[in-house]
């Protein structure tokens, strides 16, 4: 018998990518599943997507994970793809159903929205939120955020022509007001900040201003680790609640792992280990 034939091969492909957590975080799922999972972290630039996933697809992998800056891209050279990556025009997700059938899912909205409803017990119905940035990140948990039905949604970016095209990619699954880092805040503030920006990398400060934010406001960042530690100290000073986004990154590997291998691993545990191992 083939010792392989039981190996599922799966990758995440970016540029930088050998910082992914994503390799380590599939090996627990695989583990918990029993299954036995080669998942690679494989750098490749935009020039080079196309051929190196017709590689992968022909050496018989089962799927990849794909992050900046290949979303969009993947997206486009996926046969089809389920509403979460079509709506918003990107995939996190791809799937070889055969070497030259490939499908594209965005587990990012599901993932985002699996962290806030059930690992932080925040409740999105009937709330203002606010996502802050409008870049692929934004762009795939827009859709997902729409679903769970909030009272408004409003995006802001520093570039505002950005955040409106975005909202009107999205205008036939919702209203989304959107606007410039300045613009006002609904009466109140907003319930939910989800800051998704880049700015925690760049060290340039947070992008969030006081008045954003109603009476117990919650903030979520998308960023964790370092790219947190602004934004985690700014909210503090205010009393803010911020948490950042080690869960969302785990749930939308749940949600991949699952999609490529039908079992849906626990997240909690690998949430926590992570959490220990990121520091
Ligand atoms: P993109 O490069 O696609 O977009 C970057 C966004 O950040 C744009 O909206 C950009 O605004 C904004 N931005 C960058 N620098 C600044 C700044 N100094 N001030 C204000 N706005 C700024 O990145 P992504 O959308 O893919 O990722 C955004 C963040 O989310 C990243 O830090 C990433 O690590 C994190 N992320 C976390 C995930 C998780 O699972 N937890 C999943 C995906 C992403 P403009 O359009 O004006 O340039």
């Amino acid at each position: 018998m083939d010792q392989d034939a039981a190996l599922i091969r799966l990758a995440v492909l970016g540029n930088p990518v050998k910082h992914s957590h994503s390799p380590w975080i599939h090996s627990r799922f695989a583990s918990e599943a029993g299954l036995d999972v080669d998942y690679s972290a494989i750098e490749v630039d935009a020039d080079h997507l196309s051929r190196v996933l017709l590689k992968l697809a022909d050496e018989g992998a089962r799927g990849c994970n794909l992050t900046l800056p290949h979303k969009q891209e993947a997206f486009k050279l996926a046969n089809r793809a389920g509403d979460s990556a079509r709506i918003p025009g990107s995939a996190n997700t791809l799937v070889f159903e055969s070497p030259s059938r490939w499908r594209a899912e965005n587990t990012d909205g599901p993932g985002l929205v699996q962290d806030v409803l059930h690992n932080h017990s925040i409740s999105l119905a009937e709330r203002s939120v606010c996502v802050l940035g409008a870049g692929g990140a934004a762009a795939g948990i827009l859709y997902d955020l729409l679903l769970q039905r909030p009272a408004n949604l409003t995006l802001l970016n520093r570039n505002p022509e950005r955040a409106k095209a975005l909202a009107q990619r999205l205008e036939a699954h919702g209203r989304i007001q959107a606007g410039g880092l300045n613009a006002t805040a609904v009466p109140g503030g907003f319930d939910l900040l989800i800051h998704a920006t880049a700015a925690g990398h760049r060290g340039t400060g947070p992008v969030l201003s006081d008045d954003l934010f109603a009476t117990d406001a919650v903030c979520y960042d998308l960023n964790y680790g370092a790219a947190h530690e602004e934004l985690s100290l700014w909210c503090s000073e205010r009393g803010i609640t911020c948490h950042d986004g080690l869960g969302m990154l785990v749930e939308q590997a749940a949600a991949s792992f699952e999609i490529w291998t039908g079992y849906r691993p626990q997240s909690l545990p690998v949430i926590e280990a992570l959490r220990d191992r990121v520091g």
